[in-house]
């Protein structure tokens, strides 16, 4: 999701007060963050444990998106353009953004002000344990989602997104964000296809996506939480439509088969 985009967040079904005891205090949890950057700089002592982050999770997530720079980097050059890398902020609990405060009931989502990725580790125990798709490549995928965004603000899309929600109704805005949010899985498909060497990526991985996919579409989210389905509001498409276009960028690995704002077949 867009953290801008509203409490979509919400939908994922997540309990806050599950992390409720790890909510430490800014200050403390900042240094922490801090440490685990260092950490993974490498130029910091080794001794982090006093340090509660999931250091495996978060090489992992390191090492995700340096793919999705080298991915994207490329993709940019070839098309004589600049990618201008986000930062990825790992925390735990509450966390101060350019797109007011983040925490673990929303999920993962990026923020087009400070162009960085905001990932709540306690994300991807809840994607295990609530909704059953574990696996390192679906972990990825969330990453190369929120990326995904990532490129829609450096290209424009979103502001024009944006420009024309303001003048949408309430439907018209959901339908756009659907359509936002299915470019983003494509993207995400796309750094797949050409990540899949890098990552040893095998079709065991691909199906732990796919299935992170369905089970994070907007119809599985609200099944899961209401027992019914709304159309009308949801902002991140079905989960068949949520595979489909992730399965079009990692098939064609191309960037201009992603146009789900011209297609009329979602
Ligand atoms: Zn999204």
């Amino acid at each position: 999701m867009r953290r801008d985009e509203g409490a979509d967040g919400e939908q994922r079904g997540v309990d806050a007060s599950r992390v409720a005891d790890r909510d430490l205090a800014d200050e403390r949890q900042l240094a922490r963050h801090e440490a685990l950057h260092d950490e993974l700089a490498g130029d910091a002592p080794q001794d982090v444990t006093a340090c509660d982050w999931p250091v495996a999770a978060a090489r992992l997530l390191e090492r995700e998106q340096a793919s999705t720079e080298d991915v994207w980097g490329a993709q940019f050059q070839a098309a004589g353009a600049k990618y201008r890398v986000p930062r990825l902020e790992i925390f735990s609990g509450q966390y101060p953004t350019a797109c007011g405060q983040g925490s673990t009931a929303q999920g993962p989502f990026y923020c087009p002000a400070d162009e960085k990725v905001y990932i709540d580790l306690a994300f991807y125990q809840t994607l295990k344990d609530q909704l059953g798709a574990p696996g390192e490549f679906a972990q990825a995928y969330v990453i190369a989602h929120e990326v995904g965004h990532h490129v829609q603000h450096l290209l424009g899309i979103s502001d024009k997104v944006d420009e024309q929600r303001g003048k949408s109704t309430q439907a018209q805005q959901n339908a756009l964000s659907v359509r936002l949010e299915l470019q983003a899985d494509c993207f995400a498909g796309v750094w797949g296809f050409h990540a899949k060497d890098q990552f040893h990526i095998n079709q065991d991985d691909v199906e732990s996506a796919l299935n992170a996919a369905t089970k994070i579409g907007d119809d599985a989210l609200q099944r899961a939480a209401t027992g019914t389905i709304r159309p009308e509001s949801f902002t991140h498409g079905t989960s068949a439509q949520r595979v489909r276009w992730f399965n079009t960028g990692l098939q064609s690995g191309s960037i201009q088969r992603c146009d789900t704002f011209s297609t009329r077949d979602l």
